[in-house]
C-alpha cells in the first residue's frame, strides 16, 4: 500500500530515505530546514566508504584516549569540558559501552551492514543520471611508528576474522601502489573491499532522483514541532504550515534530539564535530583514499582534488571554526606526505561539519515504541555516507511493514528509554 511519508532533514540519510522509500512506490516529503545549497554534515566529509571500520566509536581505549587528548586541543578527539548534564549523562554512558563485549557483538552488524551498503552504492552508481564518482581501490590505513603496525596488524587480524580482506604492506609495497606520492611511512594495512566517492556529487544525484521519481524535498522547512496524540504523529509542524502524513522518518542528524525532544523520546546524542580541507590542485594526487592512523586524519582523492579531514571534537551543537583543531589537520600532513607543507593550505577556507554520535557508537535506525508511525534513522556517527543507502533501504522495508532484512536489535531506537 503506497504511504504518505514525511522524512525530516534532508541529510545524507534523508534522501537515501527517500529514495528507497519512493522505489517501493510511497509517496515521499523530505522537509530541510536549509536552503537548496545549504551545507550539511553530508557535504564535506572524506566520501569514504568503509566495511574496514567495524568498531564502534565507543570502544575499549577511547575513554582513556579522550582523556589524555582532553588537555591538547589539536588531538584528533577533544571533549570540550563544559557544564552539560547531557553531555555528562552521554559520557556515561558511552563509558558503559566502550567494552570488548560491546564491540564484539557490534562488529558483524556493522560489517555486515557496511557490505550490504557497498552493494547498493555499486547499483547506485548504474544507475542512469548517478555519477559520483565511485571508486573501488581500497583504503590504506598509513602508519609511521612500530607501535602502530602493531596495533594496525592486531586490527587487520580481527578483520579477516570477521571476513573483512586486509593486508598488512611495507612501505616499498605501499610505494608500488602510490608511485605517485612521496610518502614517510613505515608501512600501511590495505583494505581492499574500501571505496571513496565524491560526497557532494552523490547528494546532488540524490536529490535529482528523488525529485524525478516524483518526491519532494522542501527546503527552508525547519521542523520546529508536531501534532501528535499518545499514540501518534499527526503532522510535523513548519513555519509555512503542517505537514502531515502516514509515517514520519526523523533524519534530522546531530539536531535529531532537539528535533524529537517535544515528543519524550529518549535520544541520547552529542555533535562529534569534524574539519575538512580541499586543495583544488594538490602538488601529488594519490589514487587510494588513506588515512593517516597516528594522526587520524582521512585524506581522499575526488577528481582533480585532494581533500583531508578529521578530529572529533565534542564542543556542543554549533559548527564554529576552531583554528587549533585546524591545525592540527594542517600541521599532520607533512609528516605523512612531506612533499606537502602547510603554506599548500593558505587561504582555503576550512569546513566543518556535525557528525550525530550516540554513545555506544551505533546509529538509531528502526520504530520507536513510543509512537506507531514514528521511525528514527540517524546518530551514524563516522559512517553515515557508508551506511547511508542501506540506512534507506531498511527503513523503506519497515515503513512498508515488511521486516528488515538485517537484525536491528541492536540499533533499537528506544535502547536507552
Ligand atoms: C570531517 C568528516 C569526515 C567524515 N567522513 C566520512 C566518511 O568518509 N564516510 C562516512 O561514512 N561518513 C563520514 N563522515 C560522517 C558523515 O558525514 C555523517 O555521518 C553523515 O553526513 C550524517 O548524515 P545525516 O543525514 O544523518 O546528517 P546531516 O548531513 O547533518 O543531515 C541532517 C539534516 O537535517 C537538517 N535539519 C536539522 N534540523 C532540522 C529541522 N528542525 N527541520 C528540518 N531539517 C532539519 C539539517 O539541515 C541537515 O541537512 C564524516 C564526517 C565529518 C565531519
Amino acid at each position: 500500500m503506497s504511504k504518505r511519508i514525511v522524512i525530516i532533514g534532508g541529510g545524507v540519510i534523508g534522501l537515501c530515505v527517500a529514495h528507497y522509500a519512493l522505489r517501493r512506490g510511497h509517496r515521499v516529503t523530505v522537509l530541510e530546514r536549509g536552503a537548496a545549497d545549504h551545507d550539511s554534515c553530508s557535504l564535506g566529509n572524506a566520501g569514504m566508504i568503509v566495511p574496514s571500520h567495524f568498531t564502534p566509536l565507543a570502544a575499549p581505549g577511547m575513554v582513556a584516549l579522550g582523556l589524555k587528548w582532553m588537555w591538547n586541543p589539536e588531538s584528533p578527539f577533544y571533549v570540550k569540558p563544559r557544564l552539560s548534564w547531557e553531555l555528562a549523562s552521554w559520557g556515561v554512558k558511552f563509558w558503559r559501552a566502550a567494552t570488548p563485549e560491546h564491540v564484539r557483538r557490534a562488529a558483524p552488524l556493522i560489517r555486515d551492514l557496511s557490505f550490504a551498503s557497498r552493494a547498493c552504492f555499486e547499483e547506485l552508481a548504474a544507475l542512469p543520471g548517478f555519477d559520483f564518482g565511485l571508486k573501488k581501490r581500497g583504503l590504506l590505513m598509513l602508519f609511521k611508528t612500530a607501535r602502530t603496525l602493531h596495533e594496525e596488524a592486531h586490527m587487520a587480524a580481527q578483520a579477516r576474522a570477521l571476513g573483512i580482506p586486509a593486508e598488512v604492506l611495507d612501505a616499498q609495497a605501499v610505494a608500488a601502489l602510490e608511485p605517485g606520492v612521496r610518502m614517510e611511512i613505515a608501512g600501511a594495512v590495505l583494505f581492499p573491499q574500501d571505496c571513496h566517492l565524491a560526497p557532494h556529487r552523490f547528494m546532488k544525484d540524490l536529490q535529482r532522483a528523488v525529485s524525478s521519481a516524483g518526491g519532494e524535498i522542501v527546503f527552508d522547512s525547519e521542523v520546529t514541532g508536531w501534532r501528535f496524540d499518545s499514540r501518534k504523529i499527526f503532522a510535523a509542524q513548519t513555519a509555512h504550515g503542517e505537514i502531515d502524513g502516514d509515517e514520519f522518518v526523523l533524519c534530522g542528524g546531530a539536531w535529531s534530539a532537539n528535533i524529537a525532544r517535544e515528543l519524550r523520546l529518549a535520544l541520547p546524542m552529542q555533535a562529534g564535530k569534524g574539519y575538512s580541507l580541499t586543495l583544488p590542485q594538490p602538488r601529488q594526487l594519490p589514487r587510494h583514499c588513506a588515512i593517516f592512523a597516528e594522526a587520524r586524519v582521512a585524506v581522499t582523492p575526488m577528481a582533480s582534488a585532494l581533500r583531508f579531514g578529521g578530529t572529533m571534537e565534542i564542543a556542543g551543537l554549533n559548527e564554529r571554526i576552531d583554528p587549533r583543531r585546524v591545525r592540527g589537520i594542517i600541521q599532520a600532513v607533512p609528516r605523512y606526505f612531506p612533499e606537502f607543507s602547510p603554506d599548500d593550505f593558505a587561504g582555503l577556507h576550512p569546513w566543518s561539519g556535525l557528525r550525530p554520535c550516540s554513545p555506544d557508537g551505533l546509529p538509531y535506525v528502526g520504530r520507536t515504541r513510543a509512537y506507531e508511525n514514528l521511525t528514527l534513522a540517524t546518530g551514524h556517527a563516522m559512517m553515515g555516507l557508508s551506511l547511508g543507502p542501506i540506512t534507506g533501504q531498511l527503513i523503506a522495508e519497515i515503513v512498508s511493514g515488511e521486516k528488515p532484512a538485517h537484525d536491528l536489535a541492536l540499533l533499537d531506537p528506544d535502547r536507552y528509554a
